[in-house]
């Protein structure tokens, strides 16, 4: 069998050569994301990082706020995850943070836990220093304006390519697929070949909150039938895994296979082991649940109490989450009586994620509509 054959995985992405096994566990869902510092000097144009994190020292396990190392584990934990992917910012600004969470996850999950790590900057020192507390791999992304032979001003970026063998851990290339820079691309992927590194990952170029006016200012378009990929960047990827014949393996990876594949994934694994017996799950990975909620200034315990006592519901039955003060049960359970009841109850679909996103609710109840028509007058 040709190893190098094209295979060809959902939403367009495609690759050739063996996947690293970080991106098998990603695209399975396993890979916990761990953000170390929204901190980044490279300021890259097309950076995706939210508002919320973008340049703020701050630390987040998946969509969990992390104040503790028993944020980080707990979220491990909650997604079964077998591996950690490292990002940013650029973790290598926060060194010392990284090195104590690679030798946390890997005293607490065993030497098996696969951690990979993003960076931006080719420093030897740093990278060394984390192969020896654990790590099992990291990703440079190399700046766009120095693809191509990786020479003079690119050396620095060759030469940690070239020396991380004697580390003795994976090495790799991760760069967005900018549509005018084929030309480029395709030369950085001959050189990339030529140094034998272990893969390169190409991304699908995407608009995001963030960047959304440099990327204007750039004349890119979005794509209308490819989420928010940026027009022209998926054919560039295609062609180049497509024509190119490499010893390196090469992977395209989607705007649409992270949110459809990797993300679904994830949620999923993630529903399995923390939502409630008596929620509905989705295809998506979302969870469904009917919820009774409480009115400003009722006093929550002896209020839950009596919501429970109405609605017949046994331990197991219910749930209730203080923080937003609320009752939880089966969204069919509060179907059947919710005209009847009351408090305002609404049928609620969320992320099964420690931040629960709301993506959709529906009041089911004359209490309730007047509560969602208050909220939207009062916008
Ligand atoms: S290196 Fe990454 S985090 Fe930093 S600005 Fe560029 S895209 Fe954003």
């Amino acid at each position: 069998m040709n190893a190098n054959r094209l295979h060809l995985l959902p939403m367009a992405s495609s690759h050739r050569g063996a996947l690293s096994p970080a991106c098998t566990q990603c695209a399975e869902g396993r890979k916990m994301v761990l953000f170390v510092t929204g901190l980044c000097r490279f300021r890259c144009f097309y950076c995706p990082v939210s508002p919320a994190r973008n340049q703020l020292d701050v630390v987040y396990a998946n969509e969990r706020r992390v104040r503790s190392d028993a944020d980080v584990l707990d979220e491990a934990r909650a997604i079964g995850a077998s591996g950690t992917g490292i990002t940013g910012g650029d973790p290598l600004g926060v060194v010392d943070r990284v090195e104590h969470y690679v030798r946390l996850l890997k005293h607490e999950f065993g030497a098996d836990h696969d951690i990979h790590l993003y960076t931006h900057e080719p420093n030897p020192e740093k990278l060394a220093r984390l192969a020896r507390a654990g790590l099992d791999e990291f990703r440079l992304h190399i700046p766009h304006y120095l693809w191509g032979p990786l020479t003079s001003d690119g050396g620095a970026y060759r030469s940690v390519l070239e020396t991380a063998p004697d580390w003795g851990i994976r090495r790799g290339v991760e760069v967005p697929v900018l549509p005018e820079k084929e030309a480029e691309l395709r030369r950085l992927l001959l050189t990339l070949d030529a140094i034998g590194v272990d893969f390169v990952n190409l991304n699908e170029l995407e608009f995001s909150e963030t960047n959304e006016t440099k990327m204007r200012e750039h004349h890119y378009r979005v794509d209308p039938r490819n989420g928010w990929g940026v027009r022209g960047s998926r054919a560039v990827a295609e062609r180049l895994v497509r024509e190119l014949s490499l010893s390196v393996p090469v992977h395209y990876c989607s705007s649409r296979f992270k949110d459809g594949v990797q993300l679904r994934q994830r949620l999923r694994r993630r529903a399995d082991r923390t939502a409630p017996a008596f929620a509905r799950r989705t295809e998506d990975g979302t969870v469904v649940l009917g919820v009774v909620e409480a009115e400003v200034g009722e006093e929550l315990d002896r209020w839950s109490a009596r919501v429970v006592r109405r609605l017949g519901a046994g331990p197991g039955d219910y749930r209730v989450d203080e923080a937003r003060r609320r009752v939880e049960v089966s969204p069919l359970a509060l179907r059947r009586v919710a005209r009847r009841l009351p408090w305002a109850a609404f049928e609620v679909e969320v992320y099964p994620t420690a931040d629960a996103l709301e993506v959709e609710r529906a009041p089911l109840n004359a209490v309730a509509r007047t509560k969602a028509g208050l909220a939207l007058g009062g916008e």
